[in-house]
């Protein structure tokens, strides 16, 4: 069970809500990442993931999202690779099966019939019309904080499944992976930073060496060698 986050992408240049102070081009994060923000304004929320989708059209997969998408070719339907990302770099790596916790950018969905479809790095029109149903109530494919993420059942099924857990590049501010390890024995961290995790939970400074079986603490593309390396070797014992 991969469960992948920020750190993942940042590497590869991309930017989330948590890198704004609050602010992200004028655009007030929490009126767009939030359901009161999109009520109040959804002209203003459209164009903030326009610009987003566009931004993601120059970026390219890392060391790691390349390594990912080696180890879903080399061990087929023996990994679920989920991710908090909405970007779609572990798609451009190669990963076919990639489960997307909280969204995709390059997606648009109907309100009406929840139909999602692909618009790749286009802009959402002002007349975005849904092709299966022709409702007009047209929206983003990200999740945003008030509302439900149906894809999160995918946790509990990836763990009740997985005997392995890889954690990159998350900070456990959105999903608290601590508990997530504690279901397993064998688990890898990848995080550059001890004291992220440590300040999320409050908890005392040896969790991480309590929770996790190896702590690779680099970035997720420093660390790829050693994380292929224990991975490859779990999977082939
Ligand atoms: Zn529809």
């Amino acid at each position: 069970m991969i469960i992948s986050g920020a750190g993942l992408s940042a590497e590869s240049g991309i930017k989330t809500f948590r890198d704004h102070d609050g602010l992200w081009e004028n655009y007030d994060v929490m009126q767009v990442c939030s359901t009161q923000g999109w009520e109040a304004d959804r002209d203003l929320v459209t164009s903030f993931y326009n610009a987003r989708r566009k931004d993601l059209e120059d970026k390219e997969p890392n060391d790691a999202h390349i390594a990912l998408a080696r180890l879903e070719k080399k061990y087929p339907n023996k990994i679920y690779n989920l991710t908090q990302n909405v970007d779609n770099l572990l798609e451009k790596a190669g990963c076919k099966e990639v489960i997307h916790l909280h969204g995709t950018l390059t997606d648009l969905r109907c309100e009406s019939c929840d139909h999602v479809w692909d618009v790749g790095y286009s802009s959402q029109a002002e007349d975005e019309t849904c092709p299966r149903c022709e409702s007009t109530e047209v929206r983003h494919n990200v999740v945003m904080f008030g509302e439900a993420a149906p894809a999160y059942s995918k946790i509990y099924e990836a763990i009740s499944n997985s005997q392995l857990l890889i954690a990159i590049g998350t900070s456990g501010q959105v999903i608290d992976i601590v508990p997530i390890a504690s279901e397993f024995k064998h688990s890898i961290l990848v995080n550059p930073k001890r004291e992220e995790h440590m300040s999320s939970f409050g908890i005392h400074n040896n969790y991480i060496d309590e929770h996790f079986e190896h702590f690779l603490q680099k970035g997720a593309g420093e660390a790829v060698n050693d994380m292929m390396d224990l991975i490859e070797e779990f999977m082939d014992a």
